[in-house]
Protein backbone atom coordinates (compact mmCIF):
# COMPACT_ATOMS: atom_id res chain seq x y z
CA UNK A 1 0.00 0.00 0.00
CA UNK A 2 1.17 3.41 -0.10
CA UNK A 3 2.70 5.70 2.07
CA UNK A 4 0.47 8.48 3.49
CA UNK A 5 1.88 11.84 5.36
CA UNK A 6 -0.04 14.14 7.13
CA UNK A 7 0.18 17.13 9.27
CA UNK A 8 2.81 15.84 11.59
CA UNK A 9 5.48 14.62 8.82
CA UNK A 10 5.21 18.26 7.09
CA UNK A 11 6.67 21.60 8.06
CA UNK A 12 5.41 24.73 6.43
CA UNK A 13 7.90 26.36 7.46
CA UNK A 14 10.19 24.57 5.29
CA UNK A 15 8.88 26.79 2.35
CA UNK A 16 7.86 30.20 4.80
CA UNK A 17 10.95 32.25 3.16
CA UNK A 18 10.26 31.21 -0.73
CA UNK A 19 7.94 32.96 -3.19
CA UNK A 20 5.01 30.69 -4.83
CA UNK A 21 4.32 32.05 -8.20
CA UNK A 22 0.86 30.29 -9.32
CA UNK A 23 0.89 30.03 -12.66
CA UNK A 24 -3.12 30.26 -13.91
CA UNK A 25 -6.20 31.24 -11.80
CA UNK A 26 -8.59 28.96 -12.77
CA UNK A 27 -9.76 26.10 -10.89
CA UNK A 28 -6.78 24.79 -8.87
CA UNK A 29 -4.67 27.72 -9.68
CA UNK A 30 -7.50 30.16 -7.75
CA UNK A 31 -7.67 27.51 -4.89
CA UNK A 32 -4.43 26.78 -4.41
CA UNK A 33 -3.13 30.61 -4.52
CA UNK A 34 -5.69 31.51 -1.87
CA UNK A 35 -5.19 29.14 0.49
CA UNK A 36 -0.99 29.06 0.25
CA UNK A 37 -1.94 32.82 0.86
CA UNK A 38 -4.00 31.91 3.56
CA UNK A 39 -1.54 29.80 5.52
CA UNK A 40 0.82 32.81 5.56
CA UNK A 41 3.08 31.79 2.30
CA UNK A 42 4.19 34.39 -0.33
CA UNK A 43 2.07 34.10 -3.27
CA UNK A 44 2.13 36.12 -6.54
CA UNK A 45 0.12 35.09 -9.35
CA UNK A 46 1.72 34.60 -12.60
CA UNK A 47 -0.86 35.67 -15.61
CA UNK A 48 -0.22 36.25 -19.77
CA UNK A 49 -0.40 39.71 -20.66
CA UNK A 50 -3.88 41.53 -20.64
CA UNK A 51 -5.64 38.55 -19.18
CA UNK A 52 -8.90 39.90 -17.22
CA UNK A 53 -8.00 37.93 -14.22
CA UNK A 54 -5.47 40.61 -13.12
CA UNK A 55 -8.83 41.71 -11.35
CA UNK A 56 -10.16 38.99 -10.19
CA UNK A 57 -6.77 38.34 -8.34
CA UNK A 58 -6.71 41.41 -6.69
CA UNK A 59 -10.02 41.39 -6.15
CA UNK A 60 -9.44 37.99 -4.12
CA UNK A 61 -6.60 40.19 -1.78
CA UNK A 62 -3.88 38.75 -3.91
CA UNK A 63 -1.02 40.12 -5.70
CA UNK A 64 -1.02 39.49 -9.40
CA UNK A 65 2.29 40.03 -12.03
CA UNK A 66 2.78 38.98 -15.46
CA UNK A 67 3.94 36.02 -15.85
CA UNK A 68 7.26 36.32 -16.68
CA UNK A 69 8.13 39.18 -13.68
CA UNK A 70 6.38 36.23 -11.03
CA UNK A 71 8.75 33.77 -12.54
CA UNK A 72 11.15 36.02 -11.95
CA UNK A 73 10.90 36.51 -8.50
CA UNK A 74 9.72 32.86 -7.50
CA UNK A 75 11.60 30.22 -5.80
CA UNK A 76 8.52 27.61 -6.47
CA UNK A 77 6.29 27.64 -9.66
CA UNK A 78 3.17 25.92 -9.65
CA UNK A 79 2.27 25.33 -13.46
CA UNK A 80 -2.41 25.54 -12.58
CA UNK A 81 -2.74 26.49 -16.41
CA UNK A 82 -4.10 23.55 -18.60
CA UNK A 83 -1.86 20.81 -19.31
CA UNK A 84 -1.59 21.56 -23.24
CA UNK A 85 -0.60 25.11 -22.69
CA UNK A 86 2.33 24.10 -20.05
CA UNK A 87 5.03 23.31 -22.40
CA UNK A 88 5.16 26.74 -24.12
CA UNK A 89 4.73 28.27 -20.64
CA UNK A 90 7.68 27.20 -19.64
CA UNK A 91 9.98 27.94 -22.61
CA UNK A 92 8.39 31.44 -22.31
CA UNK A 93 8.36 32.52 -19.30
CA UNK A 94 9.84 29.70 -16.91
CA UNK A 95 13.36 28.12 -18.55
CA UNK A 96 14.96 31.40 -18.96
CA UNK A 97 13.88 33.19 -15.44
CA UNK A 98 15.58 34.94 -13.12
CA UNK A 99 17.59 32.84 -10.66
CA UNK A 100 18.60 28.96 -10.49
CA UNK A 101 17.34 26.21 -8.66
CA UNK A 102 13.67 26.44 -9.31
CA UNK A 103 11.23 24.13 -7.91
CA UNK A 104 8.38 23.42 -10.43
CA UNK A 105 5.76 21.96 -9.21
CA UNK A 106 2.38 19.89 -11.13
CA UNK A 107 -1.17 18.79 -10.30
CA UNK A 108 -0.68 16.86 -13.12
CA UNK A 109 2.18 14.39 -14.38
CA UNK A 110 1.47 14.46 -17.92
CA UNK A 111 3.99 16.90 -18.97
CA UNK A 112 6.56 15.97 -17.35
CA UNK A 113 6.21 12.04 -17.48
CA UNK A 114 5.49 12.12 -21.55
CA UNK A 115 8.72 14.65 -21.63
CA UNK A 116 6.86 17.59 -22.96
CA UNK A 117 8.93 19.69 -20.60
CA UNK A 118 12.32 18.88 -20.01
CA UNK A 119 13.37 20.56 -16.49
CA UNK A 120 16.53 22.12 -16.07
CA UNK A 121 18.78 19.84 -14.45
CA UNK A 122 18.96 21.93 -11.40
CA UNK A 123 15.12 21.95 -10.92
CA UNK A 124 13.64 20.41 -8.79
CA UNK A 125 10.36 18.75 -9.82
CA UNK A 126 7.45 17.91 -7.76
CA UNK A 127 3.78 17.17 -8.00
CA UNK A 128 0.85 17.85 -5.11
CA UNK A 129 -1.81 16.66 -7.00
CA UNK A 130 -5.09 17.72 -5.20
CA UNK A 131 -8.05 14.47 -5.37
CA UNK A 132 -10.74 17.17 -5.73
CA UNK A 133 -11.73 20.54 -7.90
CA UNK A 134 -10.27 23.44 -7.36
CA UNK A 135 -13.77 24.66 -5.40
CA UNK A 136 -13.43 21.57 -2.83
CA UNK A 137 -10.11 22.27 -2.13
CA UNK A 138 -10.98 26.03 -1.44
CA UNK A 139 -14.28 25.41 0.56
CA UNK A 140 -12.69 22.72 2.54
CA UNK A 141 -9.31 24.85 3.07
CA UNK A 142 -11.67 27.43 4.97
CA UNK A 143 -13.65 24.74 6.63
CA UNK A 144 -10.61 23.76 8.35
CA UNK A 145 -10.54 20.59 6.35
CA UNK A 146 -8.66 19.98 3.72
CA UNK A 147 -8.55 17.14 0.61
CA UNK A 148 -6.46 14.58 -0.03
CA UNK A 149 -3.55 15.03 -2.26
CA UNK A 150 -1.17 12.64 -4.07
CA UNK A 151 2.59 13.70 -3.56
CA UNK A 152 5.72 12.67 -6.05
CA UNK A 153 9.62 13.61 -6.65
CA UNK A 154 10.62 13.27 -10.70
CA UNK A 155 13.65 15.74 -9.49
CA UNK A 156 15.46 16.13 -6.53
CA UNK A 157 18.25 18.75 -7.43
CA UNK A 158 17.88 20.61 -3.61
CA UNK A 159 17.89 17.61 -2.07
CA UNK A 160 14.87 19.01 -0.15
CA UNK A 161 11.81 18.20 -2.66
CA UNK A 162 9.86 16.00 -0.52
CA UNK A 163 10.02 18.45 2.15
CA UNK A 164 8.92 21.45 0.01
CA UNK A 165 6.51 19.62 -1.51
CA UNK A 166 4.89 18.51 1.80
CA UNK A 167 4.84 22.03 2.90
CA UNK A 168 2.95 23.02 -0.24
CA UNK A 169 0.54 20.16 0.36
CA UNK A 170 -0.15 21.69 4.52
CA UNK A 171 -0.18 25.15 2.95
CA UNK A 172 -3.43 24.16 0.31
CA UNK A 173 -5.11 22.10 3.42
CA UNK A 174 -4.00 18.62 2.18
CA UNK A 175 -2.02 17.45 5.00
CA UNK A 176 -5.41 17.71 7.25
CA UNK A 177 -6.66 14.90 5.14
CA UNK A 178 -3.49 13.13 4.10
CA UNK A 179 -0.97 13.11 1.66
CA UNK A 180 -0.19 9.84 -0.64
CA UNK A 181 3.00 9.26 -1.94
CA UNK A 182 3.07 7.82 -5.88
CA UNK A 183 5.28 8.92 -9.12
CA UNK A 184 4.29 11.49 -12.40
CA UNK A 185 4.33 7.70 -14.19
CA UNK A 186 1.70 6.20 -11.56
CA UNK A 187 -0.64 9.30 -11.30
CA UNK A 188 -0.41 9.70 -15.15
CA UNK A 189 -1.31 6.53 -16.13
CA UNK A 190 -3.93 5.65 -13.83
CA UNK A 191 -5.60 9.13 -14.27
CA UNK A 192 -5.83 9.00 -18.27
CA UNK A 193 -6.96 5.25 -17.64
CA UNK A 194 -9.62 6.53 -15.20
CA UNK A 195 -10.74 8.90 -17.23
CA UNK A 196 -10.84 7.39 -20.81
CA UNK A 197 -12.06 3.90 -19.27
CA UNK A 198 -14.37 4.42 -16.39
CA UNK A 199 -15.52 8.00 -14.94
CA UNK A 200 -15.64 9.42 -18.56
CA UNK A 201 -15.27 7.25 -21.56
CA UNK A 202 -16.78 4.06 -19.91
CA UNK A 203 -19.02 6.02 -18.61
CA UNK A 204 -20.99 8.08 -21.22
CA UNK A 205 -20.10 5.52 -23.97
CA UNK A 206 -22.45 3.18 -21.37
CA UNK A 207 -25.35 5.40 -20.47
CA UNK A 208 -25.41 6.26 -24.52
CA UNK A 209 -25.35 2.68 -25.18
CA UNK A 210 -28.14 1.50 -22.56
CA UNK A 211 -30.33 4.59 -23.81
CA UNK A 212 -29.74 3.46 -27.29
CA UNK A 213 -31.03 -0.40 -26.24
CA UNK A 214 -33.97 1.31 -25.12
CA UNK A 215 -35.12 3.39 -27.52
CA UNK A 216 -34.06 1.08 -30.44
CA UNK A 217 -37.02 -1.20 -28.56
CA UNK A 218 -39.37 1.20 -29.07
CA UNK A 219 -39.29 2.15 -25.27
CA UNK A 220 -40.37 5.89 -24.87
CA UNK A 221 -37.11 8.20 -25.03
CA UNK A 222 -37.74 9.87 -21.60
CA UNK A 223 -37.85 6.91 -20.22
CA UNK A 224 -34.91 5.67 -21.43
CA UNK A 225 -33.37 9.27 -20.25
CA UNK A 226 -34.30 8.75 -17.01
CA UNK A 227 -33.36 4.99 -16.36
CA UNK A 228 -30.01 4.98 -18.26
CA UNK A 229 -28.82 8.66 -18.02
CA UNK A 230 -30.59 10.72 -15.14
CA UNK A 231 -30.36 8.39 -12.15
CA UNK A 232 -26.88 7.67 -11.99
CA UNK A 233 -26.00 10.53 -10.24
CA UNK A 234 -27.99 8.61 -7.08
CA UNK A 235 -26.26 5.82 -7.46
CA UNK A 236 -23.07 7.37 -7.82
CA UNK A 237 -23.80 9.72 -4.99
CA UNK A 238 -24.29 6.60 -2.67
CA UNK A 239 -20.77 5.13 -3.97
CA UNK A 240 -19.26 8.22 -3.48
CA UNK A 241 -20.11 8.37 0.01
CA UNK A 242 -19.90 4.55 1.22
CA UNK A 243 -18.16 2.57 -1.43
CA UNK A 244 -20.16 -0.16 -3.74
CA UNK A 245 -21.54 -1.87 -0.48
CA UNK A 246 -23.17 1.27 1.04
CA UNK A 247 -25.12 1.74 -2.73
CA UNK A 248 -26.25 -1.85 -2.58
CA UNK A 249 -27.90 -1.15 0.76
CA UNK A 250 -29.76 1.60 -0.74
CA UNK A 251 -31.19 -0.44 -3.74
CA UNK A 252 -33.97 -3.38 -4.24
CA UNK A 253 -33.12 -6.37 -3.73
CA UNK A 254 -34.23 -7.06 -7.54
CA UNK A 255 -31.86 -4.30 -8.81
CA UNK A 256 -28.87 -5.68 -6.26
CA UNK A 257 -29.57 -9.27 -7.69
CA UNK A 258 -29.87 -7.56 -11.53
CA UNK A 259 -26.94 -5.46 -10.70
CA UNK A 260 -24.68 -8.73 -9.58
CA UNK A 261 -26.13 -11.26 -11.96
CA UNK A 262 -26.09 -9.28 -15.39
CA UNK A 263 -23.20 -6.31 -14.69
CA UNK A 264 -20.42 -8.87 -15.58
CA UNK A 265 -22.61 -9.81 -18.53
CA UNK A 266 -21.76 -6.30 -20.02
CA UNK A 267 -18.51 -5.86 -18.68
CA UNK A 268 -17.79 -9.03 -20.16
CA UNK A 269 -13.78 -10.37 -21.01
CA UNK A 270 -14.09 -8.73 -24.44
CA UNK A 271 -14.76 -5.38 -22.73
CA UNK A 272 -11.70 -6.02 -19.99
CA UNK A 273 -9.58 -6.83 -22.96
CA UNK A 274 -10.38 -3.74 -24.73
CA UNK A 275 -9.51 -1.85 -21.16
CA UNK A 276 -5.94 -3.04 -21.34
CA UNK A 277 -5.42 -2.22 -25.12
CA UNK A 278 -6.52 1.21 -23.85
CA UNK A 279 -3.98 0.97 -20.96
CA UNK A 280 -0.75 -0.24 -23.35
CA UNK A 281 -1.53 2.68 -25.12
CA UNK A 282 -1.45 5.21 -22.32
CA UNK A 283 1.56 3.22 -21.04
CA UNK A 284 3.94 2.87 -24.22
CA UNK A 285 3.12 6.89 -24.94
CA UNK A 286 0.90 6.20 -28.01
CA UNK A 287 -2.31 8.30 -26.30
CA UNK A 288 -0.01 10.63 -25.40
CA UNK A 289 1.91 10.83 -29.16
CA UNK A 290 -1.93 11.34 -30.51
CA UNK A 291 -2.94 14.61 -28.27
CA UNK A 292 0.11 16.26 -28.63
CA UNK A 293 -0.21 16.05 -32.42
CA UNK A 294 -3.68 16.46 -32.05
CA UNK A 295 -3.12 20.06 -30.19
CA UNK A 296 -0.39 20.74 -32.34
CA UNK A 297 -2.77 20.19 -35.89
CA UNK A 298 -5.68 22.65 -33.61
CA UNK A 299 -7.24 19.75 -32.62
CA UNK A 300 -8.97 18.29 -35.89
CA UNK A 301 -9.98 15.36 -34.83
CA UNK A 302 -11.01 16.31 -31.10
CA UNK A 303 -13.18 19.32 -32.57
CA UNK A 304 -14.94 16.47 -35.17
CA UNK A 305 -16.10 14.33 -32.42
CA UNK A 306 -17.26 17.04 -30.07
CA UNK A 307 -19.50 17.98 -33.17
CA UNK A 308 -20.78 14.28 -33.11
CA UNK A 309 -21.24 13.81 -29.69
CA UNK A 310 -23.70 16.69 -29.97
CA UNK A 311 -25.88 14.50 -32.61
CA UNK A 312 -26.74 12.02 -30.08
CA UNK A 313 -30.94 12.07 -29.16
CA UNK A 314 -30.13 12.01 -25.54
CA UNK A 315 -29.16 15.63 -25.58
CA UNK A 316 -32.48 16.66 -26.51
CA UNK A 317 -34.52 14.42 -24.52
CA UNK A 318 -32.35 15.66 -21.70
CA UNK A 319 -32.92 19.11 -22.20
CA UNK A 320 -36.34 19.11 -22.27
CA UNK A 321 -36.56 16.73 -19.18
CA UNK A 322 -34.84 19.34 -17.33
CA UNK A 323 -37.02 21.55 -18.37
CA UNK A 324 -39.44 20.27 -16.03
CA UNK A 325 -36.87 20.23 -13.00
CA UNK A 326 -36.27 23.74 -12.38
CA UNK A 327 -34.80 22.99 -9.06
CA UNK A 328 -31.47 22.31 -11.06
CA UNK A 329 -31.10 25.21 -12.24
P1 LIG B 1 -7.96 25.86 -15.76
O1 LIG B 1 -8.42 25.52 -17.12
O2 LIG B 1 -9.01 26.18 -14.76
O3 LIG B 1 -6.92 27.09 -15.87
C1 LIG B 1 -7.36 28.33 -16.26
C2 LIG B 1 -6.27 29.35 -16.00
O4 LIG B 1 -5.17 29.09 -16.86
C3 LIG B 1 -6.76 30.76 -16.26
O5 LIG B 1 -6.27 31.63 -15.27
C4 LIG B 1 -6.18 31.05 -17.62
O6 LIG B 1 -5.81 32.39 -17.85
C5 LIG B 1 -4.90 30.27 -17.60
N1 LIG B 1 -4.48 29.94 -18.98
C6 LIG B 1 -5.17 29.21 -19.89
N2 LIG B 1 -4.48 29.10 -21.03
C7 LIG B 1 -3.34 29.80 -20.85
C8 LIG B 1 -2.22 30.07 -21.67
N3 LIG B 1 -2.13 29.57 -22.90
N4 LIG B 1 -1.23 30.83 -21.16
C9 LIG B 1 -1.33 31.32 -19.90
N5 LIG B 1 -2.35 31.09 -19.06
C10 LIG B 1 -3.34 30.35 -19.54
O7 LIG B 1 -6.97 24.72 -15.23
P2 LIG B 1 -7.25 23.62 -14.09
O8 LIG B 1 -7.22 24.28 -12.77
O9 LIG B 1 -8.41 22.77 -14.48
O10 LIG B 1 -5.95 22.70 -14.28
C11 LIG B 1 -4.67 23.12 -13.86
C12 LIG B 1 -3.82 21.91 -13.59
O11 LIG B 1 -4.37 21.18 -12.51
C13 LIG B 1 -3.74 20.93 -14.75
O12 LIG B 1 -2.45 20.35 -14.75
C14 LIG B 1 -4.78 19.88 -14.39
O13 LIG B 1 -4.51 18.61 -14.96
C15 LIG B 1 -4.60 19.83 -12.90
N6 LIG B 1 -5.74 19.34 -12.12
C16 LIG B 1 -6.98 19.90 -12.31
C17 LIG B 1 -8.04 19.51 -11.52
C18 LIG B 1 -9.36 20.21 -11.63
O14 LIG B 1 -10.18 20.02 -10.75
N7 LIG B 1 -9.65 21.03 -12.63
C19 LIG B 1 -7.90 18.45 -10.51
C20 LIG B 1 -6.53 18.01 -10.30
C21 LIG B 1 -5.52 18.44 -11.13
P3 LIG B 1 -6.86 33.61 -17.92
O15 LIG B 1 -7.25 33.85 -16.50
O16 LIG B 1 -6.07 34.72 -18.53
O17 LIG B 1 -8.00 33.11 -18.78
MG1 LIG C 1 -7.20 13.88 -15.92
MG1 LIG D 1 -35.15 2.43 -11.99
Amino acid sequence: NAKIYYEKDSDINQIKDKTICVLGYGSQGRAHARNLHDSGLDVVVGLREGSKTFAKVEADGLRAAPAQEAADQADIIAFLLPDPSQPEAYETWVKNAKGKGKTLLFAHGFNIHFGQIKADPDMDVIMVAPKGPGKLVRDLYEDGQGVPCLVAIDQDASGSALADALAYAQGIGGTRAGVIETSFKEETETDLFGEQAVICGGISALMKAGFDTLTEAGYAPEMAYFECIHEMKLIVDLVYEGGLEHMRAFISDTAKYGDMSRGPRVINDQVRQEMKKILEEIQGGRFAREWVLENQANRPAYNALLEKEKEHPSKEVGANLREMMGWLK
